[in-house]
């Protein structure tokens, strides 16, 4: 078996409001699809994390770097492909797009494994743990308004969130740890005392006012709060998950066994996020899960994106050990964005659901048993949203 072409399909359409967090606002939701075809019409489909222009980029070291390097190898040989593209490219990025390039093709190569081996991926990596994974819906994103309309629209969605069904929901922060403490206060009300929800800042603070947000987020008990500093500063995560009540997640954007060695030894984490299309694909996602395991961190994949990564995440799910075992053991969740999202809803022929699954379901959603990851993309969906070359 041989690998005939590499090819990526960016999308891209403008959103019907523009959304924010505590980085940048933006208005073009993009989506950055990697298939693979082979020589016996058998084609794998991964994704690359990478939003707006990065996916551009990112095409380019797919189709102009990757391609060339891999052309009629076997795709079965994955692990091989994989290190053969990470040594070639590791003086030129051992983090950041090169690997997010890396992690797409490697994707579509553990769906070719599957569509081969006629099972799902979670099967190929040794069973499913679960049939069924917790959703948790995220959306309060931040708009150019007030404090006050934040309040009142923030409060709105969190109820609108739980009243569709998912297990808990995520809120962004990062208008001041003031005013962002306000917010969190805003949406535990409205959600009621027992209802778990969880407080991403996308690293918008110092260590200080992390502290200072945290110790106000304390008596509202959220389950985690999420890149609350910078990703390279694993001292002020060690800092804060010292004096903190409260469990610390983070991880997302961080990449290879190598990052999440020196992140995890660091021991500033409660919760990892790995984020599989961003940090190496499934191959370095299964090494970079049993790093975790060994420092005994639980985790809970970072997901984002199109129902490509929809479907590859719930695969990842299944297969995710419970840590620790137990009768009652901690269960992993699904992340899943409730803000508009075509690439998330209409990609497939056969669409996820995840919405409805979730309404019907108390929040459940159903592992895909079909070969690979289960779904196929709607080509004409695809043509039509497709960025020009
Ligand atoms: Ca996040």
């Amino acid at each position: 078996m041989k690998i005939t072409a590499l090819k990526s399909h960016v999308l891209a359409y403008e959103l019907p409001q523009e959304l924010g967090y505590s980085q940048q606002y933006y208005r073009r939701r993009t989506a950055h699809l990697v298939e693979v075809t082979t020589d016996t019409g058998i084609t794998g489909w991964g994704e690359c994390f990478g939003p707006g222009n990065v996916a551009l980029a990112n095409r380019v070291i797919v189709e102009k770097v990757i391609q060339p390097l891999i052309l009629n190898d076997d795709p079965l040989d994955r692990d091989v492909i994989w290190h053969k593209v990470y040594n070639l490219l590791r003086d030129h990025g051992q983090k950041g797009m090169p690997i997010q390039a890396l992690s797409g093709v490697d994707i579509a190569l553990w769906d070719i494994a599957g569509k081969v081996a006629g099972l799902p991926v979670h099967k190929l990596i040794g069973g499913a743990h679960r049939q069924m994974v917790k959703a948790y819906g995220y959306g309060m994103m931040l708009k150019r308004q007030s404090l006050r309309d934040h309040v009142a629209r923030f409060a709105d969605e969190a109820a609108a969130i739980r009243e569709m069904g998912f297990a808990a929901t995520k809120m962004k922060v990062g208008l001041g740890p003031e005013k962002d403490i306000r917010l969190a206060q805003a949406v535990r009300r409205s959600i009621g005392d027992e209802f778990p929800f969880m407080v991403d800042a996308n690293h918008c603070y110092t260590v200080s006012d992390a502290l200072y947000v945290g110790r106000g987020l304390q008596e509202l008990r959220p389950y985690w709060f999420e890149e609350p500093v910078a990703p390279e500063d694993l001292e002020g995560y060690r800092e804060l998950r010292s004096k903190l009540d409260i469990n610390i997640a983070g991880g997302e954007a961080e990449f290879t066994r190598w990052g999440w060695r020196r992140l995890l030894e660091s021991r500033g984490l409660d919760i990892a996020q790995p984020e599989v299309c961003g940090l190496g694909g499934i191959s370095e996602y299964l090494r970079v899960l049993a790093l975790c395991h060994t420092h005994f961190t639980p985790v809970v994949n970072h997901v984002w994106g199109s129902a490509v990564s929809v479907a590859v995440n719930l695969q990842l799910l299944a297969a995710l050990p419970a840590l620790p075992g137990s009768l009652f053991p901690w269960e992993p969740m699904l992340e899943f964005d409730t803000t508009h999202n075509l690439f998330r809803d209409d990609l497939l022929t056969e669409k996820l659901d995840i919405q409805g699954q979730v309404k019907a379901n108390g929040g459940m959603v159903r592992v895909p048993d079909g070969p690979g990851f289960g779904i196929e993309p709607d080509r004409d969906f695809i043509r039509h949203h497709a960025l020009e070359e």
